[in-house]
C-alpha cells in the first residue's frame, strides 16, 4: 500500500489508543512499513526518529537481531500453549532467569499479557493473600498522587492522571492517595531527599489512621513515566519499604516503564536497595517485540495461596495467552543481551551525552525544568518560570512541538506540555545530536 492509501484506509476501518480521532483531520497518521534501530520508515523515503522508544516498549533498538533471531527459533518449535496444566522451556527459563535478576526474595512468577493485566493480578493477589489469612478487613489500596497503572478498570482506579481517570471516576476503586515524593513539587530550600521525607510523613500518617484496613501500596519507582515524567529521591522508596513491613502491607513497584535498564540500573528499586512484595514488568521485557507481562513475588505470598483444593485458597485468574512461548522467548534474549552486552554501561554513556545536549534548554524562558533519571530525560514547559506557572492545557503547547519534530524527522511525543527522551538504548551520537536539534526547535515552536 502506498503511503496515502494506507492513511485513507485507516482512517476508514481503525480507532486508535489514546486518541481523538478528529484530530487526524489536521495532524498526520505516519504510515509505518519498516524499522530499525531506532529509525521507523515509510517505504516512500519519510523516516522518524523514535524519541519515545515506541511507547517505552523498545529497548535495544527496532528488530535487534539477537530478539528476531530468539523469536525465529522459537517459532520453529512451538508457537503457544496453554499454561493452565502444561509447560514449556522459554516459560520456565524466562522464570528462572527473572528472579535470578530481580531484586532478592522475589521468587515466583504469574505471566499475563500487558502492563495493566499485572497490576489487576498484584492488586487481586495481594487483597486474597490477606483474605486466605484470615484478614477481610483489608481492601483498600494506597496509590500515590501522580501516579499511572494502565487503564483497565483496577489499573485506573489506582492512576491518578485526570486525563484517562476523571471521566470513569464513578466505576472505579476508593484507593487511598498519598502525597507525590516527585521533586518538581520542593519547595523553597527543600532538597529532593526533603520532599521525598516529606512524602513519607503523609504515607506515615495515612497508614497510622488507615493501616488495618489497607492490602498494598502501589507505586512507580523512581520516575512517574505518564503522569509527566515526575522524579523522585530513592529515599521515598525506602521509607515506604519500611512503613509498609511496620503496618503489614504489601509493597508493588510497578516497573512497568522504568524496568530493564531506563533508569541507570537493571531495575530502579536497586537504587533504594530494596525488594518490594510485588514487582510488575511489561513494556521493555520483550525488547518491544510482544505483548508479555511477568508478575514477581514472594515465596511468603505464594504459600498464603498453597493448600488442599477443598480449602478454596487457590488463584484461579488467568489470561488465555498466559506464558505465550514466542514472547517469553524474546524475553529471555532481552535478558542474555543484559548478560552479554554492557548495555548497562552504555547506557551511562548515553545519558551523560543527554545531559550535555539538554543543559541549554533549562536556560529557555518557558522551560521550568530540565530532569534526567538515567535514560529518560524530560523538559517540563511552561508559561511562565518565575512559580512555574504551567500553560492553559487548551492551548495544546505540547501538540505543536510534536508537530514540528514530525516535519524534521523526530517522533517526540510529549506528555502535556512535557517534552521527553527515552529512546532505544543502540542511538548514536549523530542521532542524539539531530534529536537536540530537533527538540530545540521544538521548544522555540511550542513556546511562541
Ligand atoms: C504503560 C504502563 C502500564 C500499563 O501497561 P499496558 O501494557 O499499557 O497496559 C502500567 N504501569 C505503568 C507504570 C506504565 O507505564
Amino acid at each position: 500500500m502506498r503511503n496515502d492509501e494506507l492513511i485513507r484506509r485507516d482512517l476508514a476501518v481503525l480507532w486508535h489508543p489514546c486518541t481523538q480521532m478528529h484530530d487526524h483531520e489536521s495532524v498526520p497518521l505516519l504510515p509505518i512499513r519498516s524499522a530499525q534501530g531506532v529509525w521507523l520508515e515509510d517505504g516512500e523515503g519519510g523516516r522518524w526518529l523514535d524519541a519515545v522508544s515506541s511507547w517505552w516498549t523498545c529497548l535495544f533498538g527496532h528488530r535487534h537481531p539477537p530478539i528476531v533471531a530468539a523469536i525465529e527459533r522459537q517459532l520453529a518449535q512451538l508457537d503457544h500453549v496453554i499454561l493452565a496444566g502444561c509447560s514449556h522451556e522459554p516459560a520456565v527459563r524466562l522464570a528462572e532467569a527473572l528472579c535470578e535478576a530481580a531484586p532478592p526474595g522475589l521468587t515466583r512468577v504469574f505471566y499475563a499479557d500487558n502492563g495493566s493485566a499485572a497490576v489487576e493480578i498484584a492488586l487481586k493477589m495481594s487483597f486474597h493473600w490477606h483474605l486466605n489469612r484470615g484478614d477481610p478487613a483489608r481492601r483498600r489500596f494506597i496509590a500515590v498522587r501522580g501516579g499511572y497503572h494502565g487503564e483497565t478498570l483496577g489499573a485506573l482506579s489506582v492512576t491518578d492522571v485526570p486525563l484517562y481517570r476523571s471521566t470513569y471516576d464513578a466505576l472505579l476503586l476508593r484507593p487511598i492517595f498519598v502525597a507525590s515524593p516527585d521533586a518538581y513539587g520542593a519547595v523553597d530550600s527543600e532538597s529532593s531527599e526533603d520532599m521525598a521525607l516529606r512524602a513519607a510523613a503523609d504515607l506515615r500518617e495515612t497508614l497510622e489512621r488507615e493501616g488495618r484496613n489497607v492490602c498494598a501500596l502501589i507505586l512507580e519507582p523512581l520516575v512517574q513515566c505518564a503522569g509527566g515524567m515526575r522524579m523522585h529521591h530513592p529515599r521515598y522508596l525506602r521509607e515506604a519499604r519500611a512503613l509498609c513491613d511496620a503496618h503489614g502491607v504489601h509493597l508493588v513497584a510497578d516497573e512497568i516503564a522504568v524496568g530493564f535498564g531506563r533508569t541507570g540500573t537493571l531495575f530502579a528499586c536497586e537504587q533504594a536497595g530494596i525488594s518490594p512484595d510485588f514487582l510488575l514488568l511489561s513494556k521493555g521485557l520483550t525488547g518491544g517485540f510482544l505483548p508479555l507481562s511477568a508478575v514477581l513475588t514472594t515465596e511468603a505470598v505464594y504459600a498464603g495461596f498453597y493448600a488442599e483444593h477443598a480449602t478454596r485458597k487457590a488463584f484461579l485468574h488467568s489470561h488465555s495467552y498466559t506464558g505465550n512461548a514466542l514472547a517469553c522467548s524474546a524475553a529471555l534474549a532481552v535478558l542474555r543481551e543484559f548478560g552479554e552486552q554492557p548495555w548497562l554501561e552504555r547506557n551511562r554513556a548515553t545519558g551523560a551525552k543527554m545531559t550535555a545536549l539538554a543543559a541549554p534548554f533549562a536556560a529557555h524562558p518557558k522551560v521550568g525544568e530540565v530532569r534526567q533519571t538515567g535514560m529518560i530525560l524530560a523538559i517540563e514547559l511552561v508559561r511562565s518560570r518565575a512559580g512555574r506557572v504551567p500553560f492553559d492545557p487548551t492551548e495544546r503547547r505540547g501538540l505543536r512541538a510534536y508537530r514540528h519534530a514530525i516535519a524534521r524527522g523526530v517522533l517526540l511525543r510529549p506528555l502535556g506540555d512535557v517534552l521527553y527522551w527515552m529512546p532505544p538504548y543502540d542511538i548514536d551520537d549523530a542521532a542524539l545530536e539531530l534529536l537536540a536539534d530537533v527538540t530545540a526547535g521544538a521548544i522555540a515552536a511550542a513556546t511562541a
